[in-house]
Order: C-alpha cells, then structure tokens, then sequence
C-alpha cells in the first residue's frame, strides 16, 4: 500500500449536529471525540469512519481492493442515508478526471470519480449533450447511476440510461466490462448497483448534438387541474417540474424546460392551466434567493444550465435539510398525489417543498424505474430527522397500494421483505452481488438492512 497517498479529507467533513446525526445512525462512533467527523452533503449523515484513500489510477484502485477486505467507494457524498457508508474505509475516485470523447460512435468515456459539473461544460464545448441531468450538477456520475438518480420528462429515462459501458473492479481486485451492446443481460443487472458490485472506475455515456434551452417557471397552478390533466401538464415540456408546499389546493410553482432551436423565440403563454408565468426567477423554496438557481423567464441558454435547477457553484436547495422521494406508476399519479395531499397537515410542518417529476421506464434491474413509467414525489424536509421518521410510514403507507418504490439515495423506512417485492429482479441482483463479492467486501449496514435482512 503506498501510503504517501493516503490523505485525510477531514476539509470536505462538515461537522454534523450531533443529536441529528445520532438519531439517524442510532450512536455515535467512538472516535468522535478525537476526529473531525467526516459527514454527508446535507451533514445530517455521520459517516463511521474519517479514513478515506484517493486513488490517482487503475493500478492505485486494484492495489487497494486486493489490500483491504471492507470498504465502500466515496463519490460527491449527496445521498442522505447510510448507502455509502462504511466502518472500515472509503475509497475516492475523485481526483481521476479522465474524458474520452468517441464524436463517431457518440459516446464519453469518464474516469468514475467526475461530477456532472466538471463534465457538462467541456462536453458542451466539444457540441455535445447528455439527455438529461438531476436538480444539481455536483453530484458524480459513478455515485449518480448506482442509485438510479433522475431528472424529468415524460420520455427521459433516469440517468443511467444514457450508460452504454462501464468498467469495474471486484472484490478480486479484476476489471470487468460491461457493455449494453455486447452483454445486454449483465450489462442491465449491474448499471444501478447501489455500489454493491464493485469500484466503477470508467462510466461511458450517450451524447447527442448539443441544444440550447429555456426554463419558463408559472405560479399557483390549481391542484384541481393537476387531477384533470395531469398527463398534458407533465408532457408540456421537455423536463417539468411541479412544486407543492401541499397548502392551498395548488402547485406552487410549474418548472416548465423546453428544447429550443437558434434563433427561435417563443413567448410563454399567458396562462398555463391556469397558472401565471412568473415575472423574475425563483427558488423552489420561495423564501431562498433565486440567484443559486440557473436562469428562468424563457433566456434560452446551454442544456447543462437548464436541465438542472441549480447552478454550479452554488448551494444547491436548501443546504440544511433532508430528502425523501417515492417513485409509482405514472398511471397512478393522480391517484398517488391525491393520497399525499391527505396527508398535508401531517406533511407540511416538516416540509420545505415537494418536487413532482417523471420518469421514462428502462431495464435496469434494480433501477426504481425499473419497468415502470414513473411518477417521482419528493420531498424535502426541514433537518428534523425526529419529526420526518414518523411521517414517512405514513407516507409509505398510503402509497403502498401503487407498489411505491423509494429512492435508493434518500431517507425511507420501508421494510426490506416489502421492498423487494417491489424489484422483480432482487434475487438475480443478490445472485451476481454473490458471484462478484463472496465475502461481503463492499457489503454495509444500509445494504444488509435493505438486501439481506
Ligand atoms: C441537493 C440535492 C439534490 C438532489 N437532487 C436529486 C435529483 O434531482 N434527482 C435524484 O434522483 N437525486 C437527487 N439527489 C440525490 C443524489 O443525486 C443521489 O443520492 C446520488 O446518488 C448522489 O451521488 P454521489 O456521488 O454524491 O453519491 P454518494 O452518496 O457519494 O454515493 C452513493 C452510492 O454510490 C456508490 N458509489 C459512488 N461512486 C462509486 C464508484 N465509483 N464505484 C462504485 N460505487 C460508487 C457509493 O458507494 C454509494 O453506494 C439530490 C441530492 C442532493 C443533496
């Protein structure tokens, strides 16, 4: 092991609250009192321990695997649960920063450890695009696909569905391929892997031409025509995103993304179901200042300031919160919402804004989407972990009756047996987990609690 590269990322570790992170993790790790502790984005995650290794190269990642026999790969650190913890040590990929742009066959390759936001604009400069990117680009790529991350739009796929190929290293410490086109079957079993299978050091992707895009943003949208028409509000643009606090019988604010051609200036309409078009930028949490969200009132601008809801270089939402999200079908989305805003009294309090999106179906076996054109209901909570464990059961429970799948990378408390259910391809993905990681090495609590118990 070459310990000149070892190195503490004790400058990423914001300090956590302690009664937070207590509640979350159900103690406080024994070294506590003497390392600055390593956290999560949100800080409402302590992580069990501060150990982290970066690797610089391919060589650097088998070395490590070979000499260690637990560990969990560390990527931008945005999920709210345990997924990528780890009580032994971290791996970082994210000082390899390698692209590799094929413009015939239409694909990136990228070292694992690169976000959206060191990516988007080289690959915008070069004339291409991705088909879609989540609310904040400073999550990575590798730690975006493994728990099947998403953006909007009725016909957009969640993000792992722009993977063609993929390069990882198991817990042998060999490199194994996949490839969509040579090995479908592996290939969709293994491209959302909840960082069980293995360390992802390379991540290829679709792009296409690069388009240019404009965000028209409407206010006070009546739930009722939420119910009348929810399929056409969803398909109004390319990505739609609808906010809700669930107070008032309304959609606070429409996020409506479209695809625009040079030169083209559409105005946005009047009226939007009967919505307003906002007259300056927003936040999706009115009370935050819209300069952290990427520009609206119809400037047309490039894709990768669009898609997303916040700018690079900026706090993305709020910072000091928590995340839940809940995935049906889109045939269920009146039907799911309703169920939601029944519960609005018990929600709200704790609420800072729900997102409502959609998601494409796709094959990837552990996917959310999996399957399953979806309906996404966010939610984002004040950090009060107490409060939002009870409204969660109540949540799942009204949406058990849609078969309602979570988000891999967010807080929930379905019990495993249920959630499994719920993934039809479970005990195939449990199978390869078994071929690729006999003994566990990039198994965890949140993993053995959500896979194993
Ligand atoms: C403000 C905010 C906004 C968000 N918006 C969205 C959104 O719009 N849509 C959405 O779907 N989600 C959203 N999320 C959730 C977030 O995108 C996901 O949780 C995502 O997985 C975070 O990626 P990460 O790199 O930070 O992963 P981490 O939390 O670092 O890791 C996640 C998992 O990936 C694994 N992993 C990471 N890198 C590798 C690798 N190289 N090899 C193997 N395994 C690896 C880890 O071990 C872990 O299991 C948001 C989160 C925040 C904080």
């Amino acid at each position: 092991m070459d310990h000149s590269r070892r190195r503490f990322v004790g400058q990423c570790a914001a300090v956590a609250s302690t009664s937070a992170v207590s509640a979350m993790i159900g103690r406080i790790p024994a070294e506590a009192a003497q390392a600055a502790p390593l956290t999560n984005w949100a800080g409402n995650y302590r992580y069990s321990t501060t150990r982290v290794t970066a690797a610089t190269s391919l060589a650097d990642v088998q070395a490590f695997v070979r000499q260690h026999a637990r560990f969990k790969v560390l990527g931008t650190r945005h999920c709210f649960n345990g997924i990528a913890d780890s009580s032994d040590q971290f791996l970082s990929l994210r000082e390899m920063q390698d692209v590799a742009l094929d413009r015939q066959a239409r694909t990136v390759t990228i070292a694992a450890g690169m976000s959206y936001g060191q990516l988007c604009p080289s690959l915008d400069r070069d004339g291409f695009a991705l088909h879609n990117l989540a609310s904040l680009p400073h999550i990575s790529v590798a730690g975006a696909c493994a728990t099947g991350t998403h953006g909007s739009g009725v016909h957009n796929g969640n993000l792992s569905t722009a993977v063609s190929a993929f390069e990882l290293v198991t817990a042998g410490g060999d490199v194994l391929s996949f490839s969509r086109k040579k090995d479908l079957r592996a290939f969709q079993a293994a491209v959302v892997n909840l960082g069980a299978l293995g360390v992802v050091t390379t991540v290829t992707l679709d792009v296409q031409p690069t388009y240019a895009m404009r965000q028209d943003v409407y206010l006070d949208l009546p739930m009722a025509q939420v119910r009348e028409h929810f399929e056409d509000i969803a398909a109004a643009g390319y990505s739609v995103s609808l906010f809700t606090d669930w107070q008032k019988g309304r959609i606070n604010e429409v996020w409506v993304k479209r695809r625009v051609e040079k030169g083209e200036t559409l105005a946005a309409s009047k009226d939007f179901f009967g919505a307003r078009p906002a007259t300056a930028n927003v936040h999706p949490i009115v009370e935050l200042s819209a300069e952290n969200c990427t520009e609206q009132m119809g400037v047309a601008g490039p894709w990768y300031e669009r898609l997303p809801h916040f700018r690079m270089g900026f706090t993305p939402s709020s910072g000091t919160e928590l995340q839940s999200e809940y995935f049906v079908a889109r045939s269920n989305a009146v039907d799911a919402i309703g169920a939601v805003e029944k519960l609005r009294d018990h929600v709200s309090p704790h609420l800072m804004i729900t997102e409502l999106r959609t998601i494409a179906a796709d094959d990837l076996w552990m996917s959310p989407h999996y399957q399953r054109p979806s309906l996404a209901i966010h939610f984002t909570w004040k950090q009060d972990w107490p409060a939002v464990r009870k409204v969660l059961p109540m949540i799942e429970r009204e949406l058990a009756p849609f078969e309602v799948r979570p988000h891999w990378g967010k807080l929930f408390t379905i019990p495993s047996a249920q959630l499994l259910q719920r993934y039809p391809m479970a005990a195939a993905f449990k199978a390869l987990v078994a071929e690729h990681d006999p003994q566990g090495k990039f198994r965890n609590a949140f993993l053995t609690t959500n896979l194993y118990s």
